[in-house]
């Protein structure tokens, strides 16, 4: 406590009726501002403020502090493009444009306008995911994680479902395939081993208590060397023969053919479902580069059971969500024009050559933010897909490289992340990743670099004094 003459601080109902108190009061409501100033007399008791005039200043900067949104636009300069942590694909102005015309009022969400009788919200996106699929019938749930959950809990409850133990998939954020198939009520018959999986295990598992044959894109990993497991149309073929239906999770997916765009062989949701697969899920913002969904698509009687199940109810998109994949939906109309238009596919299809004239421009104004004391250079560098779309794969790229100039390693070590920790602070905040001895900031998603030269070269790299 501190207890100096002059310094006992005032009643909170004295300081409310500050005239600057009062203004505050005007502008953000009082019990915000009460809050607020209860928690600068606490500081005022602490000993650590002892003025009126910095009670008031203090008061302020916490009600900015409690005002200004935590959540806001980043730089991703990380290289992986599609970055589940900061927000997966960015929607084209299409999917904005669309989402925006039906937030601010009424619209016929689940309402059909021919009969004036209620609708169903897939409608706005089903006859488009067949058409881009061709799959009879789809759905549309919250993301895929709830696709896999709801496919399971609708076509498999309290029923066995078989899967390759080389496919019992983690997805980063603790998606177990495991544990979402017991939450879902199934219970898991896992067939063959890590490495290798064979057409008799699964006809050898195959019993009166099996409702479904599932597999798993193995997105996030990599399988190799001794290693075999049972394409699609084999399983497809068991599954005929044994009158089970086959549900394949593919995790990303894709509508079209990656390679068309120079980019690595991604499953095509179209010939998955061409190989006799009866049922698919695969995610809205990974490659299809729209807004967080799980889509499942496949045989007409089977999403009939899905949709009627109730869990569906409770893993239902909203109207903003199916506005932006409607829109995202009728980019695909276009197969020249989705590398300009989809945002995610432009980004993953950007020649290195533009990279690096991104790089060039923004280096000047990096070099003014870090200051003499940090090397600055442009480098070559590979940036990967993301969102466990093929994760041995790396797309050539370039980044700008910041580099110490400590000669001992601890303290270049910890000036890197002094470094990247400040340029997390800035009004646009930068991510950028560290590799050996240098902070790289990849420029692939880079595509207006103004923003960024105008911040660094309005703010300074504050140099920690050494220690
Ligand atoms: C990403 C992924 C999921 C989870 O999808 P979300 O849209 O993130 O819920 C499930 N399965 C596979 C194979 C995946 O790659």
């Amino acid at each position: 406590m501190n207890s100096s003459p002059g310094s006992r601080p005032p009643s909170v109902d004295t300081a409310l009726s500050w005239p600057g108190i009062q203004a505050l009061i005007q502008c953000h409501g009082r019990p915000l501002v009460v809050d607020a100033v209860r928690a600068g007399l606490q500081r005022w008791r602490d000993a650590l403020i002892s003025d009126e005039q910095t009670l008031l200043a203090e008061i302020g900067h916490t009600l900015e502090n409690w005002l200004a949104p935590t959540f806001k636009p980043v730089v991703n300069m990380t290289g992986t493009v599609i970055h589940t942590n900061l927000g997966r694909s960015p929607l084209p102005p299409e999917a904005i444009t669309a989402m925006t015309a039906v937030a601010s009022g009424a619209s016929n969400l689940e309402y059909d306008l021919e009969s004036g009788q209620r609708g169903d919200r897939d409608t706005h996106v089903e006859d488009w995911i067949c058409r881009l699929t061709g799959a009879e019938a789809a759905t549309v749930v919250n993301n895929n994680a709830a696709a896999v959950l709801l496919v399971l809990s609708a076509l498999a409850p309290r029923k066995e479902v078989i899967v390759s133990r080389g496919e019992l998939i983690e997805i980063g954020g603790s998606f177990r395939l495991p544990d979402i198939m017991s939450r879902a009520g199934c219970k898991l018959r896992e067939v063959g081993t890590t490495n290798r999986t064979h057409t008799h295990d699964y006809l050898d598992a195959i019993n009166s208590r099996t409702a479904l044959l599932l597999k798993a894109h193995t997105s996030n990993y990599a399988v190799q060397g001794f290693t075999s497991s049972v394409s699609e149309s084999e399983l497809a073929s068991i599954a005929r023969q044994s009158r089970i239906p086959l549900a394949v999770d593919l995790g990303s997916g894709s509508l079209i053919d990656m390679q068309r765009l120079g980019l690595p062989a991604e499953p095509v949701v179209r010939d998955v479902l061409a190989q006799g697969v009866d049922v698919v899920t695969f995610s809205g913002d990974k490659l299809l580069g729209g807004p967080q969904a799980g889509i499942i698509a496949g045989r007409a009687d089977l999403i009939s059971r899905i949709r009627k199940n109730p869990m569906k109810r409770a893993l239902r998109c909203d109207k903003l969500t199916l506005a932006a994949l409607a829109a995202v939906l009728r980019l695909y109309a276009n197969p020249k024009k989705l590398a300009q238009r989809i945002p995610a596919l432009r980004l993953l299809s950007r020649e290195q050559t533009a990279i690096e004239e991104t790089a060039t421009q923004l280096l000047p104004a990096l070099q003014s933010w870090a200051g003499e004391e940090i090397d600055v250079d442009c480098c070559s560098t590979l940036s990967q897909i993301g969102s466990g779309s093929q994760p041995l794969d790396r797309l050539p790229s370039a980044s700008l490289r910041l580099r110490s100039q400590h000669a001992n390693k601890r303290k270049r070590s910890r000036q890197l992340r002094e470094l990247a920790r400040q340029l997390r602070q800035l009004p646009l905040p930068v991510i950028g990743r560290i590799t050996d001895d240098s902070l790289l900031l990849d420029c692939r998603c880079v595509e207006d670099p103004q923003p960024l030269i105008a911040q660094w070269h309005i703010h300074r790299f504050q140099v920690e004094p050494a220690t």
